[in-house]
């Protein structure tokens, strides 16, 4: 199928809600920024371009004063603390965690107000104060605990619930992961969660087909990437998304700041 079939039902949907005078909120996330790549230059550029806001997830124990530099010369980036060194905690037979429950919680945390107040230091104003876990997983005893490290908001992978101690800015649809699968996702895929997500916002969180729990209808829908192992099929979607969502009057893809700072975002809650 060509990508202009597979997009048809993404333009459809916009289209929907174009009609009904209603307008899907994107956002754009990606992971695991430490220093400048050809692979970073490559997402700068693209989003540049599109003038997609773009959020990346810094990990603040390796990175420095390179990153800060490159940057400051783009207005449309913003920072977000991913971890602290994004080392895996779990023994073999888990997932991956950083920030499980196999340290103390007094140790994490620590580690993670040291992230921030280091990514603050270097990146100054372009600092969200968001917290993106590696691997997109924290104990829930962390939780309730980051807004006394300066967070004051979260972003992991999947609707959001109810009464969260810390606002949540979430991501729905992977570019690069799903189950048993890294990279070369197909298209049709991508375009299929992402109608999913604006189906059920559209529907006020009613979405009899899906088996994940209802999206609260003013849940900004979150894109994840990762930049370092994006190939000619990740750069080609996300070209291909932004042509067509950029300019389309239903669609407004707006930064982590002004999602979290200037409109009230539900409250959620993780697991
Ligand atoms: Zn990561």
């Amino acid at each position: 199928m060509s990508d202009d079939q597979t997009f048809a039902a993404l333009r459809q949907e916009l289209d929907r809600w174009r009609s009904a005078g209603r307008t899907a909120r994107l956002w754009l996330r990606d992971d695991d920024a430490v220093e400048v790549t050809d692979a970073l230059e490559q997402l700068l550029d693209t989003t540049r371009q599109a003038t997609v806001p773009l959020t990346l997830a810094v990990i603040p124990a390796f990175t420095g004063e390179a990153l800060v530099a490159r940057l400051a010369r783009e207005d449309h980036v913003l920072v977000a603390v991913h971890g602290w060194s994004h080392e895996n905690h779990a023994g073999p037979d888990e997932k991956k965690q950083e920030l499980g429950s196999h340290r103390h919680a007094d140790v994490v945390l620590a580690q993670l107000r040291n992230g921030l107040d280091r990514l603050r230091l270097l990146h100054g104003p372009k600092l969200v104060p968001m917290l993106v876990p590696p691997w997109n997983r924290i104990s829930a005893e962390l939780v309730p605990r980051l807004e006394e490290q300066g967070f004051e908001v979260l972003s992991v992978f999947g609707r959001m619930r109810d009464n969260s101690p810390i606002r949540l800015l979430n991501t729905h649809v992977d570019v690069v992961n799903a189950r048993g699968q890294r990279g070369d996702r197909p298209h049709a895929d991508l375009v299929r969660e992402l109608v999913g997500e604006l189906r059920t916002r559209f529907a006020g969180g009613e979405d009899p087909c899906a088996r994940e729990r209802p999206a609260p209808v003013d849940e900004p829908i979150g894109i994840l990437t990762h930049h370092l192992v994006h190939g000619a099929s990740e750069r080609a979607f996300l070209a291909r998304l932004f042509e067509e969502t950029v300019d389309h009057s239903a669609v407004s893809w707006m930064s982590a700041t002004d999602l979290v700072g200037g409109l009230a975002l539900p409250q959620g809650r993780v697991e």
